[in-house]
């Protein structure tokens, strides 16, 4: 167990990791006498892992040179772990000051190159740490603000503001990177495209203000119909999603819509000129094999083609598009 030598209202925490107990306690006791702060300590290189990845700390100070750890090697899989996570984009740096009793410019400059910041010499001064540490802290507390700036502002960019489903920007974008994906993989790519049926007519009867509650129902429904994590849906624009398959052959991809069909006529919204009473949605389902030859937006114009063909054929049904398939 890791020792938590002491925990006050906790804004910013330090992990304290070095092999002795006698010189973790007297940083300890020192980074106490700060305002504020949560102070952790381990003392092996496998607990300070796992603290780095359940704790998440604010900077860590980190004795370089005693034998027991191999700072260089924990400070590099301390930056790969960062590095390797789905939100690395958006992860603070968490700054790693070195502790040595060791003053050699060669050791300092291998910790910088593996991810460290900063080099302090033992035996530490207090003022000097604690001056280092505030330093750190603030720089921490900076970046932590620029992160949450920086993944609210890719929300806003690749959400939708009505529904909360990604948007028409994030469709292109994996549309694009998928197609990519599954060419490099030859593996099967399909879309399915779908559009309210008689929405027009649902404004006018029932006012917009029940229409854009409808369009998020219909955006959520459609989105809990897909079970696969490499699937998503997203507001193609107005009342048509789009949701990316990929891996999914066509007759997945048909299973997919029809799925998501009998879910959108399950939300029961009346529609008194709708098919049976009740809102429902039309879809286009297209499927191919990625060819580097071919551009992903000839699979949008077929599956587009197999939602006109749904219209044509009365709505709230699924068509695919027989062209597709046939080349794939
Ligand atoms: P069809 O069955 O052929 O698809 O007929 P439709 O009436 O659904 O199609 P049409 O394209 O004529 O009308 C789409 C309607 O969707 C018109 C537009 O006002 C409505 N719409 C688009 N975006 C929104 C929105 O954000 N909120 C609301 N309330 N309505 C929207
Ligand atoms: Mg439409
Ligand atoms: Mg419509």
């Amino acid at each position: 167990m890791p020792d938590r030598l002491h925990a006050r209202a906790s804004h910013a925490t330090v992990l304290v990791i070095d092999p002795s107990l006698a010189d973790r306690a007297q940083i300890c006791e020192c980074l106490n006498q700060l305002p504020d702060i949560k102070v952790i300590a381990a003392g092996e290189a496998e607990l300070a892992l796992q603290i780095v990845r359940e704790a998440r700390p604010s900077m860590i100070l980190l004795d370089s040179a005693q034998k027991g750890i191999d700072g260089i090697s924990l400070t590099r899989s301390i930056r790969s772990w960062e590095q390797a996570g789905s939100n690395a984009a958006y992860a603070p740096w968490t700054p790693i000051v070195f502790l040595s009793s060791v003053n050699d410019e060669n050791l300092l400059a291998q910790g910088i190159l593996a991810g460290g910041d900063d080099f302090i010499c033992k035996p530490v001064s207090e003022v000097v740490l604690l001056a280092k540490v505030r330093a750190m802290l603030r720089i921490a507390a900076r970046q932590r603000e620029i992160c949450d700036v920086h993944r609210q502002l890719k929300d806003i960019a690749t959400l939708d503001s009505l529904t909360g489903i990604p948007n028409r920007r994030y469709f292109d974008d994996t549309l694009a990177a998928e197609w990519k994906r599954c060419l490099r993989t030859e593996t099967p790519l399909s879309i399915v495209l779908s559009d309210v049926d008689f929405f027009k007519q649902f404004n006018d009867i029932y006012g917009h203000q029940a229409g854009d509650a409808c369009l998020k129902a219909v955006a959520s429904t459609l989105s809990e119909s897909l079970f696969r994590v490499e699937d998503s849906v997203a507001r193609y624009g107005g009342e048509e999603f789009v949701a990316i398959l990929p891996g999914t052959d066509a007759s997945g991809a048909y299973a997919v819509a029809e799925r998501m069909r009998q879910s959108a006529r399950e939300l029961c919204i009346p529609h008194e000129r709708g098919i049976g009473g009740q809102l429902s949605c039309s879809f286009g389902v297209a499927s191919t094999h990625p060819r580097a030859d071919k551009a992903p937006q000839q699979l949008l114009r077929f599956a587009d083609a197999g939602l006109y063909a749904a219209k044509r054929a009365g709505r709230n049904r699924v068509e695919i598009n027989s062209d597709v398939v046939g080349c794939n």
